[in-house]
């Protein structure tokens, strides 16, 4: 704990400045762009009818989400979903890059039920430099597929939980945190998930997974 987002305000209003300007420059690929995510997850409900129970999602973003619910949150309907993927991550200080096959994101949704709307709010958890070690958590970029690949089993969670359906696409509920050939091990004290005991420092999607699913459960997931 204690270490801070920094860039989290500025590249926000970057992205979102890009956003309304039409242009996604994503030169370097570690650009936090939440637009992506809000087009992705768009498109996902909209073309793919991937939530295809008429009503309204939206997805918002919080920086500061934890994925405890407080007791009156999971009367209203709350529900936590955490997703590890890919991204590349950029030093503000040095400018190095590096790749993570686990970055966490942070789901937090709920059906207003009779109302016609449903609400997801993600956050991106970050990573410091491995080299400036500044306490600094860098925000990530996502390539596209894995922002679909995330939204998707995402989607799935919604309808099995929200709207009763079984596990149909099980591909879309498994975990992609294999650990790559390539990457580096994880650094837990460069991980704000791991700081925050979301992520598991053993590089395992299973351990990772027992972990959630062991939160998930006291969740009501
Ligand atoms: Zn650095
Ligand atoms: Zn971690």
């Amino acid at each position: 704990m204690g270490k801070t987002l920094r860039r989290c305000t500025s590249k926000e209003k970057k992205a979102y400045k890009s956003r309304s300007k039409g242009k996604n420059s994503q030169k370097s690929g570690a650009e936090w762009l939440p637009s992506l995510w809000q087009d992705t997850f768009e498109k996902l409900l909209l073309r793919d009818k991937e939530l295809d129970y008429g009503d309204h999602w939206t997805i918002d973003f919080s920086y500061i989400q934890t994925n405890t619910l407080s007791l009156e949150e999971r009367r209203g309907g709350w529900k936590v979903s955490c997703h590890c993927t890919n991204g590349k991550f950029q030093c503000a200080s040095c400018q190095r890059m590096w790749p993570s096959a686990r970055v966490q994101v942070l789901f937090r949704y709920r059906l207003w039920t009779g109302q016609g709307w449903g609400t997801v709010i993600m956050r991106p958890f970050g990573q410091s430099c491995h080299y400036c070690r500044n306490d600094v958590f860098e925000f990530c970029g996502f390539l596209k597929r894995d922002v679909k690949q995330t939204l998707r089993r995402l989607f799935a969670k919604i309808r099995k939980n929200c709207y009763g359906e079984e596990d149909g696409e099980v591909s879309y509920s498994l975990p992609v945190c294999a650990p790559k050939a390539k990457a580096k091990p994880h650094e837990s004290s460069l991980c704000e998930a791991c700081d925050m005991g979301i992520c598991s420092q053993q590089d395992r999607s299973r351990t990772f997974w027992g972990t959630a699913a062991q939160n998930v459960n006291k969740e009501k997931i």
